[in-house]
């Protein structure tokens, strides 16, 4: 099949992930999660000290990027990328509402978007990726062949991904996950350096009343129309 590269953006918990993983493995492309990046660095934040009171020190921050090394590598169980920092598995971590918290205050950081740009870009070089975030149609590929933009109800949003953390035993109430949402996409689309916003030619998909199958299936048909690929079984 021809490569290309699928650009998906969209606000916070609106099933970016469940879709850029699906049509990867329908594609056979690579599924990469730039939202992992973000959350890699404020995990190393965090565990040295650098955030305090949700304030950032950037100062400090910046001057140990050089020292983060993020990496992927494939999970054949679960058939996407667990996340590594300096060569330690941080998939599960990241996760952590702790992380949540302050990973838009981390992402507003113009030097940690550059060097997560560098190896976002550097993932995309060869095509075949389908990689969702918050700029990917905007900044990182702003010529991919196939862009989307993700969007659902609010309410919706929280209650999908408080149903997420408590599957995963997480200690959270509904309230606390609303809000936290609530606090990213504010930051994430009012941030001086590339802020989320909706690409003039992605193809936006509301999924408030979508299953992941008829999500999936509308996604895979923008593929075959727009892109021209054959239609699989
Ligand atoms: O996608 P996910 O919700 O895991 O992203 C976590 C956070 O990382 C976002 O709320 C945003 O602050 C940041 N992010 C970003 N740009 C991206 C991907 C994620 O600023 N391309």
């Amino acid at each position: 099949m021809r490569k290309f590269n699928v650009a998906i953006d969209g606000w916070s918990s609106c099933g970016k992930s469940t879709l850029a993983k699906e049509l990867a493995r329908k594609l056979h492309f690579v599924y990469v999660d730039s939202g992992a990046m973000y959350r890699t660095i404020t995990l190393y934040a965090l565990r040295h000290s650098m955030i305090t009171d949700g304030k950032v020190n950037v100062d400090q921050l910046v001057a140990h990027l050089g020292n983060i090394k993020i990496t992927f590598l494939f999970n054949r169980s679960k058939g996407f990328s667990d996340t590594f920092l300096n060569g330690e598995n941080v998939e599960e971590e990241i996760r952590e509402m702790a992380v949540s918290s302050h990973v838009s205050e981390v992402s507003r950081i113009r030097e940690v978007r550059e060097k997560l740009r560098a190896l976002q870009q550097s993932l995309g070089k060869g095509k075949g990726v389908v990689m969702d975030g918050r700029d990917i149609g905007t900044a990182i590929f702003p010529g991919a062949e196939l862009k989307f933009f993700m969007t659902a109800s609010k309410e919706v949003r929280a209650r999908r991904r408080y149903e997420e953390l408590l599957r995963k035993n997480r200690n959270v109430t509904l309230k606390e996950v609303a809000e936290n949402l609530k606090q990213r996409d504010r930051i994430d689309s009012t941030r001086k350096e590339s802020p989320l916003r909706q690409p003039h030619d992605a193809i936006v998909i509301d999924n408030t009343f979508l299953t992941h199958e008829e999500q999936l299936n509308l996604a895979m048909r923008y593929a075959i129309s727009r892109i021209g690929i054959e239609k699989e079984d």
